[in-house]
Formats: C-alpha cells, structure tokens, sequence
C-alpha cells in the first residue's frame, strides 16, 4: 500500500541546489517538489543559510527503508557527521508518513521536531497546506524567504 509522504531536505555546504538536485533524482516514488527557500540555521554553530525543500512522494517504501534510503543519499553526497546541528552537503529527514506514528531509537514520525521549523513548515504548507496552521508557521523559528524553483 503507497502512502503520502513528506521528506525535508537541507544544504548548507558547496553547491547548495546541485545536492537537492541530484538528492531528488534519486528519490524513487516523487510526485511533488515543493518551492526552494533560503533559511537561516535553526540551532547549532554559527553557519552559513539553507537552503530548503519539501519532497512529497506516493510510496510504498516502509519508515526503515525509507530511512536506509536518505542516509544511503546523504552518504552519497559526502555528508560528514561531526557536530549536533552542524553544517552538512545534504540532510534528508522523513517528516510525516500518512497513518504511520512511530517512536524507535532510530526513527520518530512524525519528526519530532518538525513544527519548531519554519524551513520544514513554509515548504510543506505550499503541498499539504491541511498539515499546517497559519498560526503554527507564526509561532516556529527562523526567517525564511523563497527562492528561484530547483
Ligand atoms: P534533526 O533530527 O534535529 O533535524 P539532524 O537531521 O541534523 O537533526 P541527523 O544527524 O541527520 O540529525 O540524524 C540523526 C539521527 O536521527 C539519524 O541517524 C536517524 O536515526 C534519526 N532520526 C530519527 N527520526 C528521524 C526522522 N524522522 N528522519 C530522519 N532521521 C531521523
Ligand atoms: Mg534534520
Ligand atoms: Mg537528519
């Protein structure tokens, strides 16, 4: 059974849209891209802006594999791990899977921090505006503006 997802995607490092780019190329099951924003950091070091989108895919992937997946994408765009909320080529995050809510020491759906976001909320209101109150976008952190489309 497919189900409606929605995946954040972030870059603060290099070639900001080229690792959104390729990293939506190898998404299987997209069926919408949303805008592109430019965002301040939310947390961490001092660091350079995001840039931010929402990808809505039809999947029938389950929440590990589609984990399997992002990590397997973020390697592949020499994603280095080193500090909390630090600067990165590519961050993949699984924000909301229709019916699924699921806590494990690996994966939490929906994303437990997904409404302090506006760089996770601005582009997913654009594609599931329902999923999101103009008073949650109103209360999250971090300016956003939107940007030329991927
Ligand atoms: P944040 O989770 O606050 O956005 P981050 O994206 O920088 O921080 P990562 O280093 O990318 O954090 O991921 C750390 C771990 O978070 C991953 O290895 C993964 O197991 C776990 N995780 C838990 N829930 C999710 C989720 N919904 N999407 C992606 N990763 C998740
Ligand atoms: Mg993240
Ligand atoms: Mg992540």
């Amino acid at each position: 059974m497919s189900r409606r997802t929605f995946l954040s995607l972030g870059s603060n490092l290099g070639d900001r849209r080229a690792h959104l780019r390729s990293a939506v190329d190898s998404l299987p099951d997209v069926v919408a891209v949303s805008p592109v924003y430019e965002t301040d950091p939310v947390g961490g070091p001092d660091q350079g802006a995001f840039l931010n989108i929402v990808v809505q895919l039809e999947t029938d992937l389950t929440p590990g594999a589609l984990l399997g997946l992002c990590h397997r994408i973020e390697s592949g765009a020499e994603r280095v791990r080193e500090e909390r909320w630090g600067p990165r080529t590519l961050d993949l995050d699984i924000i909301w899977m229709d019916g699924v809510e699921l806590s494990t020491d690996r994966l939490t759906i929906p994303h437990p921090r997904w409404k302090q976001r506006r760089f996770v909320l601005a582009p997913l209101r654009d594609l599931a505006p329902e999923l999101v109150s103009e008073r949650d976008l109103q209360l999250a952190d971090g300016a956003v503006r939107v940007v030329e489309d991927l």
